[in-house]
């Protein structure tokens, strides 16, 4: 029986106040954010071994998944441990930083748990995570995660998003590397979980996928160092479906010859703006973020608004195309609208580009 691992990216892309500070980055980074970044880098290096990994948290951040809703998928799924992955607030633009890693209150510092805190501690500063000035970085809480899950679980804070010191640290994609190196090393070590030969098994639609996931990442990698946020867009199509979330232009969202007729937008830091027209109808009220969708079922959208919230230094681009034929120029913020009206459309796509 392999090791079974559940990992639990904290807080969604809109929980409220869980952002960097603004006057150490501009954008506000969102924590779910930062966290998502290492588990997704964690899971990749995973990988490679024999371990079967769920995620508790929405991979999409759209909903932030409650906390009995989290413990329960991996008591369900009888997990050996519970791996939460967060990022700390409280130096309140201090120098004031560094790694914290917690155990329920309940567990001792030599028991199961208290063993699992020690090694993955040690891992993540081996593996380059900065230390900071805690006075104590091995805490217990009781914290909802740790106390209601059947398993070993740990809570790490992988740094400070109001700190002088850790936030640029944070922020880039060096860091993360690092702290999924650490727990990657931690769980291969500890748990002795063996190299997976599942590599080497052709399969074409994991290679599909993890292409797809490649080219997200190598988006998300690239927008965050440029320090830039990225798009997250999915439409509903004539099919009665929501199709999967789409980052930036590294694909497209849709079907070919299959109309659009409802769209979710939002950013991963900031907040846009968009509004949909449908075909021998009306344009439809603006909605922000994904407070609700912009559509009505039934009815297919010939074209597309899409804003920035707020004035920045990038821009938002929206292109689409009509069914059957190729698309239309890119439309750079609210200047123009993208589509031909009366023409439905089956691809849209959406990106964030430097002004
Ligand atoms: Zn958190």
């Amino acid at each position: 029986m392999s090791f079974k691992i559940a990992i639990d990216a904290g807080h969604g892309l809109y929980t409220a106040g869980k952002r960097c500070l603004a006057s150490l980055d501009s954008s506000e980074t969102r924590e779910w954010t930062l966290n998502s970044r290492i588990a997704e880098k964690l899971q990749n290096l995973l990988s490679n071994y024999d371990v079967e990994i769920i995620r508790v948290d929405d991979t999409t951040g759209a909903t932030d998944v409650t906390l009995a809703d989290r413990c329960a998928k991996a008591n369900l799924s009888n997990v050996d441990l519970y791996l939460s992955i967060h990022h700390n607030a409280g130096a309140n633009g201090t120098e004031s930083g560094g790694l914290e890693v917690y155990r329920h209150s309940s567990c001792t510092e030599n028991g199961e748990t208290g063993l699992w805190q020690t090694a993955i501690y040690d891992s993540l500063i081996n593996a380059g995570v900065p230390q900071g000035n805690r006075a104590n970085p091995k805490k217990t809480a009781d914290f909802q995660v740790l106390r209601n899950t059947k398993m070993s679980a740990i809570l790490c804070e992988m740094g400070f998003m109001d700190s002088s010191v850790d936030t640029s640290v944070i922020l880039t994609d060096k860091f993360a590397n690092k702290a999924a190196q650490g727990l990657c090393n931690c769980l291969v070590a500890k748990a002795s979980l063996a190299k997976s030969d599942a590599q080497s098994v052709s399969n074409t639609e994991t290679q599909t996928v993890s292409q797809a996931t490649k080219t997200i990442n190598q988006t998300v990698e690239t927008n965050t160092a440029a320090n830039l946020p990225y798009a997250v867009y999915q439409v509903y199509t004539k099919a009665n479906k929501w199709l999967s979330n789409v980052v930036d232009d590294s694909d497209y969202a849709g079907i070919k010859r299959r109309a659009i007729q409802g769209l979710y937008v939002n950013l991963s830091a900031g907040s846009v703006q968009y509004q949909v027209h449908t075909v021998g109808g009306k344009w439809l009220p603006w909605v922000t973020d994904r407070l609700d969708y912009a559509g009505v079922f039934g009815k297919n959208i010939d074209a597309v608004r899409v804003k920035l919230a707020h004035a920045n230094n990038y821009s938002v681009q929206c292109r689409v195309a009509p069914i059957g034929s190729d698309y239309y120029p890119w439309v750079t913020d609210d200047n123009d609208y993208a589509g031909v009206l009366g023409k439905a459309i089956d691809r849209i796509q959406i990106r964030i580009v430097n002004k």
